[in-house]
């Protein structure tokens, strides 16, 4: 019998987790190094769309997912007093049988993640990162910062924003701040609270709140980002409670939950896209280790399931795995990703032209085109 194929995934977030439980799960020896040594996620609540939920349930995770999350169909357009716009049916771009959005605690998606590389028998090393990758042609040596080595047929870099896989193989490419920025903090759910509503406008580019699980809700500031406040997060309540000050709507209840400004997060927004290779040999990228953009269409982790999807497809359905397999990944993944760095760019753009008219359009243009699977 043919040995198993055997991959290395440095980093265990959205993108390597997915990755490990579709390739272990036809048969590829898997292994995992996550540099978190409690392989926990920083953040509060993400937005899934239907096509990232797509993704989850090919690797057998759904009816977590379903379970931990606040499924809906619609978006609530809000003027900044809090009175309703209009209410849109959002598009299902992971297919009809799915729910267009489903907001999700980060902590929990990662849980379930977590559980299902456990099960699909990938061995995981926590707190421990690669220190040196050689390209051997045919595969690729990774030697790990335990002082251990091993050789693979194939290292996938999943290891996020500030990628040193990506570094290591000679992509220049860096992330690039795009002047804006979020405020986010999670509060008890209002019960009233059973679809995301943004108010776009007012003295903050986006005002939101979206359901998170039964129990919690997500709220959010876009604003012009500056690192003067970033500076003290012990302001960090009171500081979202200001800029929030005049919004209506479900703010009052929302801001009377933001006291405690360790439960505040303040985060920049940036932009990545690696137009050239996305490998070296036998090395690869997948997720914001190659793509990043800010999460107006909160597509970000979309994209990093979907390039597990593709390489995962790939590598479970070719005999050979070699260059022109990679390229096939990064050519298939490019136009869909393109688009999603580029219309989240275009409405960040527009916000803070305080131009809102044409967003609705864009937004819906692009949901469609994701409905085809990647
Ligand atoms: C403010 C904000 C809000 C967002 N909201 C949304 C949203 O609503 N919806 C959405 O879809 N997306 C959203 N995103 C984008 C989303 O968070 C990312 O696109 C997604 O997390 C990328 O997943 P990833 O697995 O590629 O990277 P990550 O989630 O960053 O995972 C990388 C993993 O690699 C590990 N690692 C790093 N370096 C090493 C190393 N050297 N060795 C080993 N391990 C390493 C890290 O610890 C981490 O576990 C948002 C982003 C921001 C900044």
């Amino acid at each position: 019998m043919a040995r198993a194929r055997s991959v290395l995934i440095v980093g265990g977030g959205s993108a390597g987790n997915t990755l490990a439980i579709l390739l272990a799960n036809s048969g590829v020896s898997v292994d995992l190094v996550e540099s978190r040594p409690d392989w926990g996620v920083l953040g509060s609540g993400i937005l899934l769309h239907g096509n990232a939920l797509r993704v989850l349930r090919d690797a057998g995770v759904w009816p977590q997912v379903r379970d931990a999350g606040f499924a809906f169909d619609s978006i609530g357009i809000l003027a900044p007093d809090g009175t309703v716009v209009a209410e849109q049916p959002d598009l299902h771009s992971g297919g009809s049988d799915l729910p267009s959005t489903l907001g999700i605690l980060r902590p929990a998606l990662q849980q379930i993640l977590i559980d299902a590389v456990r099960a699909s028998g990938t061995r995981v090393r926590l707190g421990c990162t690669v220190e040196k990758l050689d390209d051997q042609g045919e595969g690729a040596e990774a030697v790990f910062s335990d002082g251990t080595a091993s050789s693979y047929d194939l290292v996938v870099g999943c290891d996020g924003i500030y990628s040193t896989t990506r570094e290591s193989i000679g992509v220049t490419d860096r992330p690039e701040p795009t002047g804006m920025g979020v405020w986010r903090t999670l509060v008890p759910r209002p019960a009233e609270l059973v679809r995301t509503d943004l108010a776009y406008g007012g003295p903050c580019h986006i005002a939101g709140y979206s359901p998170m699980s039964d129990d919690l809700a997500y709220a959010l500031l876009v604003v012009d980002w500056h690192e003067r406040d970033e500076a003290d997060p012990a302001d960090y309540a009171e500081r979202m409670c200001a800029e929030s000050a005049t919004y209506g709507g479900l703010w009052p209840t929302i801001r009377a939950h933001i006291t405690d400004p360790a439960a505040v997060h303040y985060t920049a927004f940036h932009r990545l896209l690696v137009e050239g290779p996305w490998h070296r040999g036998r090395i690869a990228l997948a997720g914001d280790a190659v793509h990043v953009c800010p999460p107006t269409l909160a597509q970000g982790v979309a994209m990093s399931l979907e390039d597990a999807a593709v390489v995962a497809e790939l590598l479970s359905s070719r005999d050979v795995w070699d260059d022109a397999l990679l390229t096939e990944y990064r050519d298939r993944r490019m136009p869909r990703v393109q688009t999603v760095v580029d219309g989240s760019m275009q409405l960040a753009q527009w916000l803070r032209e305080g131009n809102r008219q044409a967003a609705p359009a864009l937004i819906a243009r692009i949901l469609t085109a994701l409905i085809e699977r990647p």
